[in-house]
């Protein structure tokens, strides 16, 4: 068996028809037809009216963060169980951020603990869907609305998922993306700022770019950022997009399989609750490990996994426990984020999975832990 990593990137559609273009017409900076192109096509597959295409996803949520005003002496919540970048971008602005609990059954930021961390500083809420699964919606927006705060989505891990009938992405006054060479689609690195309002998209355009006056070159208002795409890295991310249909569909059978070749574990593991408001997406097979049923624990489990060429993630540290953001906790507890934390592992999830390497995973998983 083959090495087996978390997530690689797939490209089966026009990446090198689109590279050979860019260097054929020497278009491999941040002019050039791509950009555009991945710009309104995914802007439309999200359901949004504008798109502004960044270097990476923290550049993209600092742009978001920027544009809304948010600086020192203001408040942004943020889940406490994440990929780092949201929070680091709240701080570049000189915010604070305010880490908030997760739900035991979602794991997603719990809107119940939103409403009890919000002050007269918060001015935003970051809604993460992790691991592809969608946040409540409409609980985070009506509390938006009710306090007069700004949501933005950090949909990097999420692209196509769905709540209610809705892509993620198109519920933000600022919605961003990643496209990393581990996320759903890739442009090796790469971001994307979506929204409706044509205000805020013009904001960005220019602090993007420098800050530069986008009718006098050279003439600069504001003091912007070199947060740009390149047409090279538009070129993948175009082509990946005219995929994602597919890579989507095939990553939903990679989910579908783990389900049924580990429905026998029982209790073994534990799974997110099943819900009719949302259409998830598997960026990473994830699951608990009941470490009291199954007698292994968690890094013992990955531990052992490796040793059979396979490959696997535990869940992100929680915020508050490291050392650059201990200082962010106060009195808080995060119960739930410690507890996912502790027992969440991501499985082998990447879009050219086989169903062979399936069979294979779960059959080692199912062994590990029932022979303890
Ligand atoms: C990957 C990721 C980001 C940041 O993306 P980069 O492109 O690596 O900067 C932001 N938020 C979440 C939740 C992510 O998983």
């Amino acid at each position: 068996m083959r090495f087996i990593p978390v997530a690689e990137p797939v490209m089966c559609g026009n990446e090198k028809k689109y590279i050979e273009e860019c260097l054929d017409t020497n278009w491999i900076s941040s002019g050039g037809r791509f950009i555009k192109k991945f710009e309104d096509d995914f802007a439309s597959y999200c359901g949004r009216k504008y798109a502004i295409a960044t270097s990476n996803g923290t550049t993209a949520l600092h742009l978001a963060l920027t544009v809304l005003g948010i600086s020192r002496g203001d408040e942004v919540i943020v889940s406490d169980l994440t990929f780092v970048s949201p929070v680091n971008t709240i701080i570049y602005t000189g915010a604070t951020p305010v880490l908030v609990d997760v739900d035991k059954d979602y794991w997603n930021i719990d809107p119940m603990k939103i409403e009890q961390s919000i002050t007269p500083q918060t001015k935003a809420i970051i809604a993460i869907h992790l691991y592809g699964y969608p946040c409540k919606m409409d609980e985070i927006l009506a509390l938006a609305q009710k306090y007069n705060l700004f949501v933005i989505e950090d949909c990097a891990e999420a692209h196509g998922a769905k709540f209610g009938d809705q892509r993620v992405g198109s519920f933000g006054d600022i919605s961003c993306f990643s496209f990393f060479g581990n996320k759903i689609i890739t442009s090796g690195e790469g971001g994307m700022c979506l929204t409706d309002n044509e205000v805020l998209a013009e904001k960005m355009k220019t602090l993007l770019n420098h800050g530069m006056s986008r009718e006098k070159k050279y003439w600069h208002d504001v003091v912007g950022f070199n947060y740009r795409m390149t047409n090279l890295q538009a070129a993948i991310g175009l082509a990946q997009l005219e995929k994602i249909d597919f890579l989507l569909k095939n990553k939903n059978q990679i989910s579908k399989k783990y389900n049924e070749n580990l429905k026998d574990l029982g209790d073994l593991i534990i799974m997110p609750k099943k819900n009719n408001w949302a259409e998830p997406v598997c960026w990473m097979y994830s699951i608990l490990i009941n470490q009291d049923k199954a007698g292994v624990d968690r890094d013992e489990l990955i531990k052992k996994l490796k040793e059979e060429n396979i490959d696997s993630r535990p869940f992100f540290y929680p915020i508050h426990q490291m050392p650059p953001y201990q200082k962010y906790q106060g009195p808080k507890e995060f119960p739930v984020t410690d507890y996912l934390s502790a027992k969440g592992l991501n499985l082998p999830s990447g879009a050219n999975l086989s169903e062979e390497e399936i069979y294979y995973i779960s059959n080692k998983i199912k062994n590990l832990l029932k022979n303890k």
